[in-house]
């Protein structure tokens, strides 16, 4: 297949590139950079692969056939969508209606990457498919949040209305190599913290819980629903559960650190809770996350190991 990765030089993005060429697909990734790296890509060398530096809130016209495309591109780390307002809301508006209108020009079979914030703050645990969210859509979270309720909305329209093939993936806390170690997450923040003899920072009292998947799970279940036939959305994500004070906790003992917790002012609408019913992924896709979260911390710790070790040279 002939696939354009939006947002292919990010963190997942970058992955599921890897993916694509592993299994034989040739690949076209198109980033603006505004948060994606191209050190993400630069391992790469493969006559199937090719790279464009294009900003998707802009149309893009493209000669070549395209027979999948994968809509990843977009802020997701909350610091960078606090700090990118506008550009969130343009790339989940204006760039899935441009991804959307090149999906039906070229006939092709649109994958939109949503996200477990189409949820909010939820009042329902864990969350399925069904749950219709609990979102302030005039929050700081909302740029973020009413961006990719109108992404999946507009995605079914062309689904609905014009026949584009489409797939709706809800992406849940994922982490890895790749993660930007001041993308300001908890995962690379932890780590970076720990590694670095700092304290860790705990927001709240840090009760509010969170499920992390590790990376290639996330994207065998993206690829996944690329090749169903189920046109709903789907959640894709980790169900094991933990504060985040266990996390915490966690990735002390797994780094060795004589690094502390400290407690720090919980931001603004910061969920209380998030676990993916994964049900539907089970049935439909016949897929389950199947790497731990301390086999997975293992890599991405040795991960930021080597960048911190780079920062210092
Ligand atoms: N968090 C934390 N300390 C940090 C960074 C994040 O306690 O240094 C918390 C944050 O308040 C949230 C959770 O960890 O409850 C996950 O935050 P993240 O930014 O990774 O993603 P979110 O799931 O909120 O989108």
């Amino acid at each position: 297949m002939k696939v354009l990765v939006t947002g292919g030089a990010g963190f997942i993005g970058s992955h599921l590139c890897d993916l694509l060429l592993a299994r034989g697909h040739e690949v076209l990734c198109v980033d603006n950079l505004a948060t994606g790296s191209k050190n993400n890509i630069i391992h790469i060398e493969n006559d199937n692969f090719s790279y464009v530096r294009h900003n998707v809130t802009k149309p893009l016209y493209l000669e070549e056939k395209i027979d999948w495309i994968f809509h990843l591109a977009s802020p997701a780390s909350p610091i960078d969508y606090l700090e990118l307002p506008i550009p969130t809301l343009k790339v989940g508006a204006l760039g899935t209606y441009n991804m959307l209108g090149l999906a039906k020009e070229k006939n092709a079979r649109f994958l939109l990457t949503s996200t477990s914030e189409v949820y909010g703050d939820p009042l329902v645990s864990p969350q399925s498919e069904e749950y219709w969210g609990n979102v302030n859509p005039i929050g700081p979270r909302g740029v973020y949040d009413e961006a990719k309720r109108f992404a999946e909305a507009i995605t079914m329209a062309y689904h609905r209305y014009h026949g584009v093939e489409t797939r709706i993936v809800r992406i849940f806390n994922t982490y890895g190599p790749r993660m930007r170690l001041k993308d300001g997450r908890v995962v690379p923040n932890f780590i970076g913290q720990a590694l670095n003899g700092e304290d860790l920072t705990v927001y709240g009292d840090g009760s509010q819980t969170r499920s992390f998947c590790y990376v290639s799970d996330e994207i065998e279940g993206i690829y996944r629903l690329m090749l169903s036939d189920y046109s709903d959305p789907i959640n894709i994500g980790n169900p094991e559960e933990r504060t985040i004070l266990e996390f915490a906790n966690f990735v002390l003992k797994l780094t060795g650190t004589s690094s502390k917790i400290i407690f720090k002012e919980l931001p603004e609408d910061d969920p209380k809770q998030r676990r993916p019913d994964i049900t539907k992924a089970r049935k439909i896709l016949n897929w389950e996350p199947k790497v731990s979260l301390e086999e997975g911390l293992g890599k991405t710790i040795q991960y930021f190991k080597g960048i911190l070790k780079n920062v210092i040279q």
